[in-house]
């Protein structure tokens, strides 16, 4: 058996307060307003060296605006943490499709851009609202790695890709382009998922194409969720190009970790009933 000592913890998919400001949805806003902690790039830091994640992928809704601050942060919490955590820099692009008709929809999947070489990244050409095969060149011409993330979501079925962003022919065609995927969800759909990931990579085994791996991270637009759950990879891994080898070698091994906080998280309530006990309970 293999050491598990010898693994370190990667939560890959993060927001920053720059994603904040956008006021993206009323969740978000709502967080903020009730004065949490902001999602500055040292308090991610913090955060996740508290939970023990020594691999942190920073990214931004169609920007890069956070990696000057991530870069800093780093170089000033590193020299005093333990774990001598650093971030993979990324960025969440929004992409559109083509029109086929009145009821389709406009806006293609969300894909992640993890680049091992943000210094060498073309920032004044950063797609917008490109084809989702368009991004995927960028990403590649910029020496990243591109993820399709959250393909199902855990609380809103609707939310997730597969069911809303595009079809499964769609998600097939773009399977032959990508480098990995994301889970982020309950288990049952991580097993739909599983399945998925096997068909593709028998598809692209055919057409003599490296598989694709898969990843599950938080998709934190908080300070709570920071590092609660992702993948476990080597500890020899010291830097995102390390990292980045690791993810696209097809013998690498790439485990997965939950907080065991969230694993053992109960529902409040077990049913109807047992909420409206509790509420005539405290009365
Ligand atoms: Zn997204
Ligand atoms: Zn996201």
């Amino acid at each position: 058996m293999r050491e598990r000592e010898n693994l370190i913890k990667a939560d890959l998919h993060v927001h920053t307060r720059f994603d904040l400001e956008q006021k993206l949805d009323n969740l978000v806003l709502e967080r903020t307003n009730r004065g949490n902690l902001i999602l500055t790039a040292k308090n991610i830091l913090v955060r996740s060296g508290r939970n023990g994640v020594t691999i942190v992928g920073l990214v931004g809704h169609g920007h890069a605006q956070h990696w000057e601050e991530a870069l800093n942060a780093q170089e000033e919490y590193q020299p005093n943490s333990e774990l001598k955590p650093f971030f993979l820099l990324g960025v969440e692009f929004p992409t559109r499709r083509k029109k086929v008709d009145w009821k389709s929809r406009f806006t293609g999947p969300h894909l992640l851009g993890y680049f091992p070489y943000p210094n060498e990244v073309d920032l004044k050409i950063l797609p917008k609202h490109l084809s989702p095969e368009e991004t995927i060149h960028y990403i590649h011409e910029n020496k990243g790695v591109a993820v399709l993330p959250h393909l199902i979501t855990d609380l809103k079925p609707q939310l997730g890709q597969l069911f809303s962003a595009f079809t499964l022919k769609e998600a097939e065609a773009l399977a032959l382009l990508i480098d990995g995927v994301e889970k982020n969800c309950s288990p049952a759909a991580n097993q739909l998922l599983d399945d998925l990931v096997l068909k593709i990579n028998q598809e692209r085994q055919e057409r003599r194409l490296r598989p694709i791996f898969s990843v599950i991270s938080t998709d934190s637009h908080g300070l709570a969720t920071v590092g609660e759950k992702g993948i476990l990879v080597s500890g020899e891994i010291k830097s995102p190009p390390a990292l980045v080898e690791y993810l696209l070698d097809p013998e690498a091994v790439i485990e997965f970790y939950e907080n065991p906080r969230i694993s053992n998280q109960k529902p409040k309530y077990t049913s109807v009933i047992d909420f409206f006990r509790s509420g005539f309970a405290r009365r």
